[in-house]
């Protein structure tokens, strides 16, 4: 039996930059001091492609407040209007 909680975080997993709908913004959230950055997802998908997966890119950002690089996540949001 699986619970839904396991089968949200292994989703999320193997979520694409692709999978991600267009009406949400990406941003990124640093585990250091908790700033929240605005993350152009238009330039990931043209840097890494649409079949890269979000999971591993997230070893890769760093937070321009602290410029602490370990364990920031990503983060989304719907569109604001
Ligand atoms: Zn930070």
């Amino acid at each position: 039996m699986v619970r839904p909680v396991d089968t949200e975080a292994k989703r999320y997993i193997r979520m694409t930059l692709g999978d991600l709908q267009e009406w949400f913004v990406l941003y990124g959230n640093c585990f250091k001091c908790d700033h929240v950055g605005y993350i152009d997802r238009y330039r990931l998908v043209h840097r890494f492609g649409a079949k890269q997966r979000m999971k591993p890119l997230e070893a890769k950002l760093f937070c321009k407040r602290c410029g602490n690089r370990h364990f920031n996540g990503f983060a989304v949001a719907p569109m604001q209007r």
